[in-house]
């Protein structure tokens, strides 16, 4: 067995090889061990001094000065230093935010947090592709508005934001504008300046840095200062105290550094990558985009596919590193709000796949990963309840019986038909749309259906079945979708005969 295909870069970076050997230096020079924030002796200066160095590195990959820049635990831990510390510290102008419902989780429970103590938000929705305009931004700002929050590009699906008309709207008003550009941080080009920007996430592991590291940039000027979360020495200007972690931020440094290198042939490395999958997918029918089409980071490609259901469609691609709307495959029970959000049905969202490329990506991956996407696809919609079954020749003086129940809507879907002679089941075929623990039972349904009579398909119990096979408790209600179809078999037949 190969190791699966890895196309979830989005989702985080391998470390260059560069960065480990930098954080390694770090970590093993004795010279490096002592506490940066020791002023009193040789050592602690010494660690200050490539810490220092390491901030300037993540300064200049998005145009900031390096005392504008604070290491933090990673994207998460900004977005909420930027948005709770902004929101608390401006709280006396005003307390009603404005962000988008497709942000990260790490910010829209920031803003929810600010909502449950008082503070008034307003949610924009994005076009279907993803993006909101500067003029929607504009007419969410009210007089007590003081921060707007807009991520650059999204995980899920890399459409772009006109972060730039964004920040232009929220100066001319006095607003200030926060930016998790965690996706777009070493992928893109980003000037602050340029595109007025007040307060910008970023994340080592998504840079080919380490976990465990990002960064945030606050604007001297315009921001001065937000409340910070956590207490203690007074590091960090005292907006995140705790021991600076020097190889931690050796190890950012670098990869800012490697990144703004290399962002142009980086760049033209994934979307090249992109392009190619896509061109092989597209012609497939019913495989849509998500995501706006030209605003697009070129990392990240997002399919939805019609009549294939979501957890089957990624048990499928089992060969693949990709990640997956697909409820059971995800950390909530939700598919995908983005997708939602966007206009895509529950349907569509489960039956989502992103991936996503990055350095190490071949076309050779590219193309082994458009097979086997395009071989399970296929397999999936051949079993499909929306064909005709395919069923043999029928015996002599055979009688037709079908049985449906569920939809494709409520995520399960099985029609059972076969042919019946002299009171028994002379084949029995499944069409199932559903997940693998489904299909698996609906398989051991059609065994064990073979060559009996009206007393074993009633007596069939699939819930036992489901516990048989293993199959969770949770997925009962898929179960009772087979017996419901068993029983509509008997009521065909019944009327039949
Ligand atoms: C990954 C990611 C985060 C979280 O970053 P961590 O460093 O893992 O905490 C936040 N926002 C976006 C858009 C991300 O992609």
């Amino acid at each position: 067995m190969s190791l699966p295909i890895y196309l979830d870069y989005a989702a985080s970076t391998p470390v260059a090889t560069e960065v480990v050997d930098a954080m390694t230096v770090a970590l093993r020079s004795p010279a490096l061990q002592a506490n940066p924030s020791a002023g009193t002796h040789a050592a602690g200066r010494q660690a200050a001094v490539v810490v220092e160095l390491a901030r300037a590195q993540v300064a200049g990959l998005i145009g900031a000065d390096p005392d504008e820049v604070i290491f933090t635990s990673g994207a998460t831990e900004a977005d909420n230093l930027a948005i709770i510390g902004a929101a608390r510290f401006r709280e006396a102008q005003g307390r009603h935010l404005v962000t988008a419902l497709t942000e990260h989780k790490a910010v829209i429970e920031s803003v929810r947090y600010l909502a449950r103590q008082g503070w008034r938000v307003t949610w924009l929705k994005p076009d279907a592709g993803g993006r909101i305009g500067p003029d929607a931004v504009l007419a969410a700002l009210e007089p007590e508005t003081v921060l707007v929050s807009i991520m650059h590009v999204n995980n899920e699906t890399g459409t772009i934001q006109d972060v730039g008309g964004i920040g232009s709207v929220c100066r001319e008003r006095g607003v200030l504008l926060h930016v998790d550009a965690a996706q777009s941080a070493g992928r893109l080009p980003i000037d602050v300046r340029d595109l007025h920007i007040d307060l910008l996430s970023l994340s080592g592991h998504k840079l080919y840095g380490p976990k465990g590291v990002g960064a945030l940039f606050i604007d001297r000027e315009r921001v001065r200062r937000v409340e910070p979360l956590l207490f203690g020495g007074g590091q960090e200007r005292g907006l995140r105290p705790g021991t600076l972690a020097t190889h931690q931020s050796i190890g950012l440094g670098e990869a800012c550094r490697l990144a703004g290198e290399r962002l142009v042939p980086d760049r033209s490395h994934v979307t090249g990558l992109r392009d190619d999958l896509w061109s092989r997918l597209r012609d497939v029918p019913g495989v849509l985009l998500n995501g706006d089409p030209e605003h697009t980071a070129g990392h990240i490609l997002n399919v939805s596919v019609e009549g294939v259901e979501g957890e089957s469609l990624h048990a499928g691609l089992g060969e693949l590193a990709v990640a997956s709307g697909a409820a059971c495959t995800s950390l909530t029970d939700e598919p995908s709000y983005v997708l939602r959000v966007l206009g895509r049905s529950a349907t569509l969202a489960r039956s989502s796949v992103r991936f996503s490329f990055g350095r190490p990506t071949t076309r050779a991956d590219i193309e082994r990963a458009a097979g086997i996407f395009v071989r399970t696809v296929d397999s999936l919609r051949r079993q499909s309840p929306a064909l005709p079954p395919r069923l043999p020749e029928p015996p002599k003086g055979a009688m037709l019986v079908r049985g449906e129940a569920g939809s494709a809507e409520a995520g399960t879907w099985v029609v059972f038909s076969g042919w019946v002679q002299d009171g028994r089941v002379s084949h029995l075929e499944a069409q199932v749309f559903g997940c693998p623990d489904t299909r698996l039972a609906c398989d051991r349904v059609v065994h064990l259906l073979a060559g009996g009579g009206r007393a074993q398909i009633s007596g069939l119990d699939p819930l036992a079945l489901g516990q048989t096979l293993g199959i969770p408790l949770a997925k009962a209600g898929r179960l009772l979708i087979i017996q419901d179809a068993l029983r509509n078999c008997l009521a065909d037949w019944d009327n039949g005969s």
